[in-house]
């Protein structure tokens, strides 16, 4: 497995591939868990090689406390990538990527990148955008693939890839959930003992959305019992409860006429001090 720190080097491994390999290319914060696993098992499976980039990247945290206490766990990120077979690591510096700074480029997506996640986190989708155009101009892969857990940034994403005419095709993976139902995510760590056993409500609420889609109720009605629902989980502050168009994510505010128009049912929490989002393809 080959491990790249800088974006001269990256480019240097990249020209010296087979022209005719596929390259696969999973970008993650690293704090791997088998989430993030199961998208390196795709890209294995779907190309002949498989690049992993790990950066923790500054641009898209709204919070310099959440930015800090993001977890890092470098070794054994590596020993799981090993393990999964794939080909090269990038795990650049903050200067490898930034070396001008963080303010020259802005990529703003209106009506995509300020809706749900980002009325709670000002400026988030902005810097995925960017440090996402910025991998990808580096790694140049066939593919690229990305978790339905973060489903605003899979839009978000396919819209920038469309925009910039990027020739990469997206691949949009299933959510891991551990046997409890909460979606795997690297912030789970950061959960006590109570707020852990808690947070499976934020899964159940979504199923009950889920439930109650089709029995037919309105959006309104059901966005409400969902909220109730969050209400009821001690500590629980709810930051948004949201049921959308999937491919545009407007507000759904009546039942659409057309039973195969696209639904997501999508949510952001509080438990025990710990932000959590979570979603689901309710149609
Ligand atoms: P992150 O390291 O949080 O930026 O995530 C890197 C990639 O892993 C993103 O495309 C996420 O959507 C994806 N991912 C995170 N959690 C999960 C999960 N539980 N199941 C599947 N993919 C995930």
């Amino acid at each position: 497995m080959k491990i790249i720190q800088s974006p001269a080097e990256l480019r240097e491994w990249r020209q010296n591939l087979p022209p005719e390999a596929s390259l696969g290319f999973v970008p993650t914060m690293g704090a791997l868990h088998q989430g993030h696993l199961s998208l390196v098992q795709a890209a294995r499976a779907q190309s002949q090689l498989v690049i992993v980039s790990i950066f923790v990247n500054p641009t898209q945290f709204d919070r310099a406390d959440d930015l800090n206490n993001y977890p890092r766990q470098l070794q054994q990120d590596l020993t799981l990538l090993q393990e999964a077979g794939c080909d090269a690591i990038f795990f650049p510096q903050v200067a490898d990527v930034y070396p001008w700074g963080t303010g020259r480029l802005h990529i703003n997506l209106p009506g995509l990148s300020d809706a749900w996640e980002g009325v709670s986190r000002p400026g988030h989708f902005a810097g995925v955008a960017l440090v996402v155009s910025k991998l990808l101009m580096l790694v140049q892969p066939q593919r690229l693939f990305m978790g339905q857990k973060d489903f605003q940034q899979t839009v978000v994403i396919r819209t920038l890839l469309q925009e910039l005419f990027i020739p990469v095709e997206l691949c949009i993976l299933p959510t891991l959930r551990e046997a409890d139902g909460l979606a795997m995510s690297s912030r789970n760590v950061r959960l006590d003992a109570p707020a852990r056993a808690l947070a499976p409500g934020l899964y159940r609420c979504l199923q009950a959305m889920q439930t109650d889609w089709h029995t037919g109720m309105t959006p309104a009605d059901i966005r409400q019992r969902a909220m109730d629902a969050l209400l009821a989980i001690p500590g629980c502050k709810p930051d948004y409860v949201a049921l959308t168009h999937a491919h545009t994510l407007q507000s759904l505010e009546q039942r659409p006429d057309d039973a195969d128009t696209p639904v997501v049912a999508l949510l952001a929490a509080w438990l025990g001090g710990v932000r959590l989002i979570d979603c689901l393809v309710i149609q």
